[in-house]
């Protein structure tokens, strides 16, 4: 199986062993080896993404510092994506029946949007101020270099 494990910390989620019991909850065992996860500190305003003709998930890298119970659920939300794909083809509706099926078998209930109060996620203000802070630093290295200059 094609899974990478997060640099960051070594995950106690075994990411192979839960997308094994998933699939084969939803008699798509041949689904699991080859699905690949990957982790994306990239990704700051969702927690999962997945990409079913790739059988690829991808999951925000600030979720690992959350609960081993949320990542196991961003998890298995987007396994049952590429469950619903695999198994009743591309033109169901994302979160539909066939979706919502799955994560309930999984033992999860098919709610979409996730508790987010325990996340932290990176904040967005930080990063502005921390633009404009470049921006000022370099305006201000300009008018220097202009005084230099004479
Ligand atoms: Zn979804």
């Amino acid at each position: 199986m094609a899974a990478t494990v997060p640099i960051r910390r070594q995950l106690s989620v075994d990411i192979h062993r839960a997308l094994q019991s998933w699939c084969h909850v939803w008699a798509a065992d041949d689904l699991a080896a080859q699905i690949t996860v990957e982790f994306s500190s990239r990704m700051t305003r969702s927690l999962g993404r997945c990409y079913p003709e790739r059988n690829l998930i991808r999951i925000a890298q600030f979720v690992l510092e959350d609960s081993d119970a949320l990542v196991q659920e961003v998890l298995c939300h987007e396994a049952a994506h590429l469950a619903a794909h695999h198994l009743h083809g591309s033109s169901i509706r994302p979160h539909g029946p066939e979706w919502k099926a799955l994560m309930l078998m999984a033992g999860y209930p098919p709610t979409v949007r996730f508790k987010l109060a325990a996340i932290s996620r990176p904040p967005v203000k930080a990063r502005r101020r921390r633009t404009l802070v470049a921006i000022i630093e370099g305006l201000r290295k300009e008018i220097l270099k202009g005084l230099a200059r004479g």
